[in-house]
């Protein structure tokens, strides 16, 4: 499916915009295997495989690398950790057949020992470890947007986690001195809700690769009907923004 064949075009145009920024610096992804990270790896890889510098007689023979990076901790349950190794390997493979010339990297972060719960987004204790870890010249894609919470200011301090998120990342890249180093929230700037993404994984066959549930007394689970928090969270954003579109 192309990026513009859809009812929410304006939106995927802001998206595309987002993406074709600095077209061909490092291309990073926050990638946990959940529905809001594989829809922009995906669309991202899509963007780069339709985009005319690829397909130009000087590089028609290049590929091009998006290094996702994942953290990797135990504190979410095992069942979990699992799940979203496996939706990983597979949402990569889907990718890279689908796009032949668009190779995905994974990278771990490791959090195992660290207690990482306490600030709430596990993505505040990763912005600093990740900013140090990217080149210069990189962007950093992230998924959070598609729930309020992270675009609600935060009473007393007046921001929001995700320009929190952005205030700490800025701050390490500085520390570090490497320049041209951005966090970018391709949901929160083009207003992709969760119907949009769910429905969009759906067409394109990668919404059953995904994982995102965290049951943890029940390996296999129907999304449709899990009672976990993280489904039954999916299911009211969805219904929520059916209702909007
Ligand atoms: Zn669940």
């Amino acid at each position: 499916m192309s990026l513009f064949a859809t009812n929410n075009s304006r939106k995927f145009s802001i998206l595309k915009d987002i993406y074709e920024v600095d077209s061909f610096s490092e291309r990073k992804v926050l990638f946990s295997g959940g529905q809001d990270s594989t829809f922009i790896l995906y669309t991202l890889a899509s963007f780069i495989n339709e985009h005319p510098r690829f397909n130009s007689p000087n590089n028609i023979n290049e590929n091009f690398t998006i290094q996702c990076y994942y953290i990797k901790t135990t504190q979410f349950g095992n069942y979990l950790q699992i799940r979203e190794e496996v939706a990983r390997i597979k949402i990569k493979e889907f990718i890279e057949k689908k796009f032949p010339r668009i190779k995905i990297t994974l990278t771990p972060v490791d959090f195992s020992n660290l207690e990482i719960s306490a600030v709430g987004h596990a993505q505040v204790a990763v912005m600093p470890i990740l900013s140090l870890l990217l080149e210069e010249h990189s962007r950093l894609y992230l998924g959070q947007g598609v729930t309020d919470a992270v675009t609600v200011e935060i009473q007393d301090c007046g921001k929001t986690k995700v320009e929190i998120f952005k205030d700490v990342f800025n701050g390490f890249t500085k520390l570090a001195s490497k320049y041209d180093i951005k966090s970018v929230f391709p949901l929160i700037e083009s207003g992709i809700t969760r119907a949009i993404i769910q429905d969009y994984l759906e067409e394109v066959g990668l919404l059953n690769l995904c994982t995102w549930c965290n049951n943890e007394t029940q390996f296999d689970t129907d999304y449709r009907i899990c009672v976990c928090s993280k489904c039954a969270g999916h299911r009211r954003e969805y219904n929520t923004h059916l209702q909007e579109c």
